[in-house]
């Protein structure tokens, strides 16, 4: 039986019988894939540090000629662990969702290199802490596109014209909204927050992974995101749940009025 060589991250680990782990990887060249790993969980096991979650691992495979099988681990070797991620709670929370958004939105085995590098990008930034609030916020946005799902963000919603300054952001509709669309009974929001969002509609990833955002209008943005995920795509991350009641969602009081 031939083998066959692949760079991925693991985004998700299910114990299945005696010592073995049912693993699914987000691959670098191939998307994703299910990968069954027998005696992984022996305290002998050569290939354990490869399969553990967030690992990412050069693996090599026995390759199931059937497309939707799953393929066998023969060897798995450790490229980096991003261990340190679940030693603080917010961050394991964040790469959490975005390896349980990737898994439920990407399908099996389709070569997705756009993904691939968010995933890695993210995981990096929430190890390091390197602005790991923005890049998890960035991803989060940035795989809507998986489900189908795009804010109409390059125009007004209302009047359907684009404008070059946009007076606040519809949270029911999720459309941006121009000086001329705007009731009189309307809060006009945070300038900082309603460009923030602007920007993201006409920017690429690699375009707003350079730019520098306010932490409140991130905050104010990740509850969008939030209800985006659960009631537009219909989707339940489970642990958007655990957000509930910390600082990641949580505008001051303070400054709730500049975000209604
Ligand atoms: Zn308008």
């Amino acid at each position: 039986m031939s083998t066959e060589i692949l760079e991925g991250i693991v985004i998700k680990t299910e114990d299945f019988e005696d010592y073995a782990q049912l693993l699914t990887i987000f691959s670098k060249n191939q998307g994703k894939f299910f990968l069954y790993a027998p005696g992984i969980r022996k305290e002998s096991s050569k290939n354990k540090y490869s399969v553990q979650l967030l690992s990412k691992s050069e693996f090599e495979i026995f390759k199931s000629r059937l497309v939707d099988k799953t393929s066998k681990l023969k060897t798995g070797k450790l490229i980096h662990s991003f261990s340190a991620i679940s030693k603080d709670f917010l961050s394991y929370l964040y790469a959490q969702a975005i390896c349980d958004i990737i898994d439920l939105l990407t399908p099996y085995q389709l070569p997705d290199i756009e993904t691939y590098q968010i995933l890695e990008i993210t995981l990096e930034a929430i190890e390091q802490d390197n602005e790991k609030f923005k890049k998890y916020i960035l991803a989060l946005y940035y795989l809507i596109t998986l489900g189908g799902n795009k804010m109409m963000l390059d125009k007004c919603y209302r009047c359907r014209k684009p404008s070059t300054i946009y007076k606040r952001f519809d949270y029911k509709n999720h459309g941006l909204i121009c000086p001329n669309c705007i009731y009189q009974n309307e809060n006009k929001q945070k300038a900082s927050f309603v460009r923030m969002i602007q920007q993201l509609g006409i920017n690429t990833y690699n375009e707003s992974l350079k730019r520098d955002f306010d932490i409140i209008d991130l905050i104010a943005f990740h509850n969008v995101l939030i209800n985006y995920y659960s009631n537009e795509m219909g989707l339940h991350i489970y642990v958007f749940d655990q957000f509930k009641g910390t600082a990641s969602v949580n505008v001051p009081k303070a400054l709730e009025a500049e975000y209604l």
